[in-house]
């Protein structure tokens, strides 16, 4: 692409991005193309924050993602990725999975697949699926970021 900036466009086959400088330039990216560009280019912001474990009901750290809070920022349309947190997007959680020793593959005998999830520092249990937050900033301990 030229210098322009890519632009959310709803077409005939739906949205896509498209270059700022269109028509002179006709550079294009399918979204999920645009996502992992954009994770290249900016990483991803991973959050912790503690939860009691419900099995043991100690404290336990619990990683995540809210990848559309940041690519909402480039565009509102992504926040219909909403909800989008560990278990996925494979790259992002293999990465968390190398540098977190609390977020492991598992396997679920009702789903028959893998995923990754947040076991208990303690005990093991597994912490759920995805977390449902709003304003990620509500639940900020600290904040990491990953660099793909
Ligand atoms: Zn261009
Ligand atoms: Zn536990």
């Amino acid at each position: 692409m030229c210098e322009g900036h890519y632009v959310i466009r709803d077409g005939k086959y739906g949205i896509f991005a498209g270059c700022s400088h269109y028509p002179v330039c006709k550079s294009t990216l399918k979204i999920p193309e645009l996502v992992y560009e954009f994770i290249r280019k900016y990483g991803v912001n991973i959050y912790q924050w503690q939860k009691q474990c419900w099995k043991c009901q100690q404290e336990t750290p619990v990683y995540s993602y809210y990848l559309y809070y940041e690519l909402s920022e480039l565009d509102p349309i992504f926040s219909v990725l909403h909800g989008i947190g560990v278990g996925d997007i494979s790259s992002i959680d293999r990465l968390l999975s190398l540098n977190v020793p609390t977020v492991k593959m598992k396997y679920s005998k009702t789903l028959n697949e893998h995923y990754m999830a947040n076991v208990c520092l303690h005990c093991g249990a597994i912490q759920g699926h995805n977390y449902v937050v709003t304003d990620p900033h509500e639940i900020i301990n600290s904040l990491c970021i990953i660099m793909i």
